[in-house]
């Protein structure tokens, strides 16, 4: 039974917008093309495994929580919690070879146009995530086992070097490989299992990776202002008679720079004034930017001289 499902990272809404508002030419384009083509790559491999696993019905009772992300930077793909083990899946979806390394451990990736990219080492990663979720178990009183394997999303990935005693599965087989699984003797009740998955859930931290700039080392004067016609993407809207106005291809809206100061929050600050959303949104008076933000629903905060409104939580 599936007790969590996985959402969109929003970080890649964060990436588009960040690409949408630099310039053509700025120099770091291709380094945040890389993130979002990477973070698109992940939840693609992510969401495969979640089609393949819609037909998991083992002969054991389970519980299975998607994207799971807990304290101390522990973030794991798939969870699976049984009466006997838990069982974590780390999920790979990187294209051409992927060769395992040891001595240092990393993953190398030979891409197909034959560039060498290194990345840290799935097994580590696995290891470190079995290691901290054993940790949450103990202090919880679960006297469970934690199982790990890493699971490749497409057969096209073709994987070199797996080293001795690492479990790495493609994702077709994740779902026999699971049936079969040897199951050691139940340790806890249902009761106690269902109550297991409760208190993860509880435990979860939504991870916040805004605003984007600043992680970039990206100054403020470099993002472009305006609201976007949510219709063709291309122009900036201008305002006229309280609405917003595309004049490519002559779209009417009211509530265009919703998207505008969403995108605000994603790459700039946590919070926006008046002034700001003046200038952000290029409005041509404070009041019409305090009106905008009034009716935006979000949190008021400092008093009337240095208000500032951020996102409601
Ligand atoms: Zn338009």
């Amino acid at each position: 039974m599936i007790i969590k499902y996985r959402n969109k990272p929003a970080k890649i809404a964060g990436y588009e917008a960040l690409l949408k508002r630099l310039p053509a030419h700025y120099e770091k384009r291709g380094v945040i093309q890389e993130k979002l083509n990477s973070a698109r790559a992940g939840i693609g491999g992510e969401e495969r495994l979640d089609r393949l696993l819609d037909f998991f019905e083992p002969p054991y009772p389970h519980l299975l929580l998607q994207d799971v992300e807990l304290p101390d930077h522990l973030q794991i793909d798939t969870m699976m919690i049984t009466q006997s083990c838990v069982f974590l899946l780390e999920v790979k979806n990187m294209s051409g070879i992927l060769r395992f390394q040891e001595n240092p451990s990393a993953l190398h990736q030979v891409t197909p146009n034959g560039e060498i990219r290194g990345h840290k080492s799935p097994v580590i990663q696995a290891e470190t995530a079995q290691l901290k979720v054993e940790k949450i178990l103990k202090l919880l009183n679960f006297p469970l086992r934690v199982q790990s394997a890493i699971v490749i999303a497409y057969p096209s990935q073709i994987v070199e070097n797996v080293p001795p005693g690492t479990k790495v599965w493609s994702a077709d087989e994740v779902l026999v490989r699971l049936y079969n699984l040897d199951m050691p003797k139940p340790k806890i009740s249902l009761e106690q299992m269902k109550s297991l998955g409760d208190q993860f859930l509880s435990l979860q931290q939504k991870y916040n990776p805004f605003p984007l700039a600043p992680k970039f080392d990206i100054q403020l004067q470099n993002i472009e202002n305006g609201v976007f016609c949510p219709r063709c993407r291309l122009k900036k809207m201008d305002r006229f008679q309280r609405k917003w106005e595309c004049k490519s291809c002559f779209l009417l809206s009211n509530d265009a720079h919703f998207e505008a100061v969403e995108e605000w929050f994603m790459l700039c600050q946590p919070t926006i004034t008046t002034n700001q959303c003046k200038d952000f949104l290029g409005l041509s008076s404070l009041e019409a930017a305090k009106r905008l933000l009034k009716r935006m629903e979000l949190d008021e905060i400092g008093g009337r001289r240095h208000r500032r409104y951020a996102k409601r939580i």
